[in-house]
């Protein structure tokens, strides 16, 4: 694979590049050319401008579209299996965030099956920290439904108000043991609010190593909860908000995502801190939401899961990071095959057929659903079937004992 190849692949527009620098002979030579100005080796066209030959920089002729109405339409054709409605195997959804419209009563509930049937979605994982009297009440509702019984379950939250109080971890730790025993599976999703502005009891920025949270991380262990975290967002929300940001348009549309480098601490900070806290804590099983925010660095995440091997990845959110490196993805998701589990976060059922079309397919150059997110193509990464169902289902169910349910492939 050239590297010129793979570069196209990632950025189609650098198609352009490869094409001749001269202009072609005849029918006027440089024809076209409306008079460039020459920029110096390294240098940057100026703004309106882009690179039409080496070092000559040209505008386009009247008002170029802003890159919110730049929506060009692909003349590829190329034979592919197009948009997938379900999966290929039944699928546990391991970061769900059901609401009232799905469990807010029995009716919702039963709403909820079909919907679920029709991307194959076998089992939903309500990541809403569900926790104490409203546990009780969401389990016993799915319990009490004969069609759902054993399609949704919960993970239980911890309460971070007050650590650094006496008694704080007592009191987690017991309920952690009450939720366990009404049936949580495991524990979050821990928000990125822990790390990025939770405060102890004295008004200190809880950091998320540290050592008061301990009894709570061996509780996990100990009753065989698995730890979902959400830690930091992508590094490019802690960076300037310029036109080198891959965000920028995301960033602009959602100036909140933005983490001003005065007011919140860095990215690699919190990195550094979730991984003390994953290697201080050996024995309690971790998985980091949106594949910890390195599907854009999978040589990163692959170092992680050898260096810690209690922690896994988790898909929510990243597809346009799988999905633009169709090769390296592949060979990482064949490696980590037993590391890494499906999760969707936000429930929009017509957006579950891209993640099944990059994981299953091989298809060139596809849109993704979301511009903001991502300003590339997708390709699949053409997983083996065996590699599916551990991604899908079997990785979920191994670390999570306490479910036990029908409908999964042996
Ligand atoms: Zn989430």
């Amino acid at each position: 694979m050239t590297r010129a190849l793979l570069l196209a692949l990632a950025f189609p527009a650098a198609l352009v590049a490869q094409q001749p620098t001269q202009p072609p002979a005849g029918r006027g030579g440089m024809g076209g050319f409306r008079g460039g100005t020459q920029i110096k080796p390294g240098e940057e066209c100026p703004a309106g401008m882009t690179e039409i030959r080496p070092r000559t920089c040209q505008a386009p002729e009247g008002t170029a579209p802003s890159i919110v109405d730049y929506r060009p339409v692909s003349t590829l054709i190329v034979p592919s299996v197009g948009m997938k409605w379900k999966a290929k195997f039944p699928v546990v959804d391991f970061h769900g965030h059901p609401t009232n419209a799905q469990l807010g009563s029995p009716e919702a509930l039963e709403r909820f099956g079909p919907t679920l049937d029709s991307i194959n979605v076998r089992l939903m994982i309500a990541a809403n920290n569900t926790s104490g009297d409203q546990l009780v009440k969401g389990v016993e509702l799915v319990k009490n439904s004969p069609t759902m019984k054993d399609r949704v379950r919960f993970l239980t939250g911890i309460s971070f108000n007050g650590v650094g109080t006496p008694g704080w971890a007592a009191k987690a730790v017991a309920q952690l043991e009450a939720d366990a025993k009404a049936g949580a599976v495991g524990i979050g999703e821990i928000s990125k609010g822990f790390g990025l502005n939770a405060k102890k009891a004295d008004g200190s920025r809880l950091k998320l190593d540290d050592p008061e949270l301990k009894p709570v991380w061996e509780a996990a262990a100990r009753l065989k909860l698995p730890v979902f975290v959400h830690t930091a967002d992508p590094q490019e929300f802690f960076k300037p908000v310029d036109n080198k940001n891959e965000r920028w348009l995301e960033l602009s549309l959602f100036p909140e995502r933005r983490y001003p480098q005065d007011r919140y601490p860095s990215f690699e900070t919190l990195m550094t801190e979730r991984d003390n806290l994953f290697k201080a804590n050996p024995k309690t099983t971790f998985v980091t939401a949106h594949m910890g925010w390195h599907a854009n660095d999978l040589p990163r995440l692959g170092k992680m899961f050898d260096e810690m091997p209690n922690v896994y990845g988790e898909l929510g959110a990243v597809l346009y990071d799988i999905g633009r490196q169709p090769r390296a993805a592949h060979d990482f998701f064949v490696k980590y095959q037993d590391r890494i589990l499906f999760g969707k976060d936000s429930f929009q059922p017509e957006e579950y057929p891209y993640y099944w079309r990059v994981f299953e397919t091989k298809d060139d150059y596809f849109d993704y659903y979301r511009n903001y997110h991502a300003f590339w193509k997708l390709y699949g990464i053409d997983l083996p079937d065996a590699v599916l169902k551990k991604v899908y289902y079997a990785n979920a169910l191994r670390l999570m004992p306490a479910i036990k349910v029908p409908g999964f492939p042996k």
